[in-house]
């Protein structure tokens, strides 16, 4: 008969390798010099600086908040003075919060749609901060919502839109709420607005949707980003190549980095190939950034040539991006897990209970033997 001890083990092994992989991280120096083209207009730094300002003086951008209207009215404002679209997404949350998205459509109308996308939200706890009493305050966010959303405004001014394409750039409510009670949906209660994003949008819509660039912390100093390993593989070896032919392989460095649940999995979860370009590590060792969701996440730590450096690069990769070279390939991560781990584990599951039923028939019927003997 089958050890039911060795059973339970194996369970829970075979458990702990699946978390492994489905839930791997729920926490979850630039060139000014570089001739990008011929055009005008190219990112600029002080410019996006001075949205990070911007943003720091709204800031803490808590849901629900009228903070959050302020700092809504002032980017609509913004986008429509440059020529874009505005649409708002409004929606009643399960624990009654009022949340919005911020959806702006370039000028240039074309059938093909690029995202550009980022958090505007800041976390309402600030629950790794050193100090214990400041742990029910609000996050600043300056970097983590801040710099993505500044990079994202400076973006919309000077992008050059290939033909054939529109861009949207949509700024997200509610991706930073996750694991504070009351606070649920999404993806294990992170990335509500993107998941209310992505679930409103209509078959012709989707299908007009080519990729998706998720931008969050990306304003600190000394900043490295390494691959997110969610994120689409060919839309990730695209943005790094460009880089590299803009002299920033020190920033967009070649190593494969932790998986993060953030803005682009309901994106990728829909079939659409989408990247997170996020900070995962510091240089002192510090997931994403020594001071992610603590009081000190402000704009003395950022850094504006770090905007820059994002910013330079994907103006460089829409403006030359070839939609036939990007495709939807599965995560080798989730490629694994469903042609290695899910198999095995099925298999495996089949074998335990048909021999825990089995060998108890077998039982009963080698009794019945031998009473019958
Ligand atoms: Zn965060």
């Amino acid at each position: 008969m089958i050890d039911v001890r060795k059973f339970v083990i194996c369970f829970f092994i075979i458990l702990a390798i699946h978390t492994t992989f489905i839930f791997p991280n729920t926490l979850i120096c630039y060139r000014s010099s570089i001739l990008v083209s011929n055009r005008e207009l190219s990112f600029n730094k002080d410019v996006a600086w001075s949205h990070l300002e911007n943003y720091s003086y709204y800031s803490p951008i808590v849901p629900n908040s009228t903070n959050n209207e302020l700092f809504l009215r002032y980017a609509r404002k913004y986008f429509e003075n440059i020529g874009w679209r505005v649409e708002f997404q409004n929606w009643t949350h399960s624990n009654n919060a009022k949340l919005h998205n911020l959806i702006a459509k370039s000028p240039e109308k074309g059938e093909n749609v690029i995202i550009l996308g980022a958090h505007y939200d800041n976390r309402i706890y600030a629950d790794k901060d050193p100090d214990p009493q400041k742990r029910t305050l609000p996050v600043p966010g300056i970097n983590d919502g801040g710099s993505g959303t500044a990079i994202l405004l400076e973006l919309a001014r000077v992008l050059e839109i290939p033909p054939s394409f529109e861009v949207w750039v949509v700024l997200f409510d509610a991706e930073d709420q996750g694991g504070i009670p009351g606070w649920s949906g999404g993806i294990n209660g992170w990335c509500i607005g993107s998941t209310y994003f992505v679930n409103n949008l209509n078959s012709t819509v989707l299908s007009r949707i080519k990729l998706a660039i998720i931008l969050d912390i990306v304003g600190g100093k000394n900043l490295t980003i390494q691959k997110e390993s969610y994120s689409t593989p060919s839309l990730i070896d695209q943005i790094w190549n460009v880089a590299k032919s803009l002299g920033m392989d020190n920033i967009f460095v070649d190593e494969t980095g932790i998986s993060v649940i953030d803005d682009h999995l309901p994106f990728i979860r829909k079939g659409i190939p989408a990247v997170d370009i996020i900070q995962q590590k510091d240089q002192y060792g510090f997931t994403f950034f020594r001071w992610h969701h603590t009081t000190n996440d402000t704009l003395q730590n950022c850094d504006k040539n770090s905007l820059y450096s994002v910013g330079i690069v994907i103006e460089n990769f829409i403006e030359k991006v070839n939609v036939s070279d990007i495709k939807f390939e599965e995560n080798p991560t989730w490629s694994f897990y469903f042609i290695v781990i899910f198999p095995f584990t099925l298999i495996f599951t089949v074998y335990c209970i048909t021999r825990l039923f089995f060998d108890k028939d077998m039982e009963i019927a080698n009794r019945r033997i031998s009473k019958s003997n």
